[in-house]
């Protein structure tokens, strides 16, 4: 069987293990040791699965394979943030961020849930590259697996940051949160989703009740500047946004996070600042500033800057009056482009091409 026909083990829930084992003429119980080879032991070959017959691993070797996505290239920071670029079976390329903090034990992983992105935010170096195709529940997961299966470490907190638009790629994204706490056995209350405010994918994730964390990508309270930076917002506004998210935050008891770039002269005015801090006045959330991380347009243009920390303190403390925890975001792997925003590596590799 060609590489590309098997079947990818890694990324895979129980029942979708017991499946493939069933078609082998397998019982369940070998789903279950393949599983726990996978999962705990994060083994990178099934040669590996030694509690697994050899007949049985020759025929696993024949049809199957432990992943599918290849680490195209590596990068790491100073500040020890490693920036996977994975090539996918059809050659697309999607990036993925592995974070470790000073005041923190434990590792982030940031994933992606889309090659490039629709929404085409215009501080964004992933909008500017345009809606690629959507990945599948098994690719997210996939992408924590790889990397700890490089790294040898454990990954305890996953955000899903890194490409795309997670709420336009619901569904998938639904069920690799599943697995996640299944069979990664991360914590939901490890996870963050962030939109940019697809307001029935909110509706839709609100119905599961999860005890994940949900983060709004606001970054604009006044309709006429969001609009400008977050092009969906033409489709659902602001109104109508807050609302989705008050509900969630209802439905589900969980405080959700709002999230706002800022960027000089645009979105970070006293005014704007106030406006912020009313607008989610009676929303059950926490409010993280993240100032603007450098990123170049397709005609290789800066179009923003980043506010000076007087100015990120100024609007920092008026927006958090209303009584809100308002943090500013640490920025991890800039010098290599693993920051917020700045995954996007079709750019990337017609540079070096
Ligand atoms: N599509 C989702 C998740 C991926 S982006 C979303 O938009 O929420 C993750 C976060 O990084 C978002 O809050 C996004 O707005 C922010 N971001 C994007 N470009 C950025 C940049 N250049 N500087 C700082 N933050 C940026
Ligand atoms: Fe897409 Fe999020 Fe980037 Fe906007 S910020 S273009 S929604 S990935």
């Amino acid at each position: 069987m060609q590489e590309d026909d098997k079947f990818a083990l890694s990324g895979k829930s129980l029942a979708e293990l017991t499946d493939f084992c069933r078609e082998l003429g397998l019982p369940a119980f070998r789903a279950r040791q393949i599983h726990s080879w996978i999962y705990s032991k994060w083994v990178s070959s099934t040669d590996q699965m030694t509690d697994l017959s050899q007949a049985i691993r020759d025929k696993l070797k024949q049809v199957a394979t432990i992943s599918k996505l290849k680490i195209a290239h590596l990068q790491i920071s100073k500040d020890g943030t490693r920036k996977y670029l994975f090539e996918l079976p059809d050659g697309k390329l999607v990036e993925s961020v592995l974070m470790s903090f000073h005041d923190r034990p434990t590792l982030s992983a940031c994933v992606s849930s889309q090659v490039g992105c629709a929404v085409g935010c215009t501080f964004c170096a992933t909008g500017y590259m345009g809606f690629i195709r959507n990945l599948s529940a098994a690719e997210i997961v996939d992408q924590v697996m790889c990397i700890q299966r490089e790294s040898g470490k454990r990954v305890a907190n996953i955000v899903y940051m890194g490409q795309g638009e997670p709420l336009l790629n619901v569904e998938p994204v639904i069920e690799s949160l599943a697995i996640m706490g299944e069979s990664v056995g991360i914590g939901a209350r490890h996870i963050t989703v962030s939109t940019s405010g697809i307001v029935p994918g909110i509706r839709r994730l609100a119905q599961e009740k999860l005890q994940i964390t949900l983060a709004l990508s606001l970054h604009a309270p006044d309709i006429e500047t969001r609009q400008e930076i977050v092009p969906i917002t033409k489709k659902w506004g602001l109104p109508e946004l807050m609302n989705s998210l008050r509900d969630y935050a209802e439905t589900t008891g969980r405080r959700v996070t709002i999230e706002y770039v800022m960027l000089a002269g645009k979105t970070d005015s006293p005014e704007q600042a106030k406006m912020l801090a009313d607008l989610t006045a009676d929303i059950h959330c926490n409010i993280n500033l993240i100032p603007y991380n450098p990123t170049r347009n397709p005609e290789g243009q800066l179009l923003y800057e980043r506010p000076s920390l007087a100015a990120q303190q100024r609007f920092k403390e008026l927006a958090s009056r209303s009584g809100k925890t308002v943090t500013v975001r640490l920025e991890r792997g800039t010098d290599i482009d693993a920051a917020c925003g700045q995954l996007h590596n079709v750019f990337d590799q017609a540079r070096k091409d």
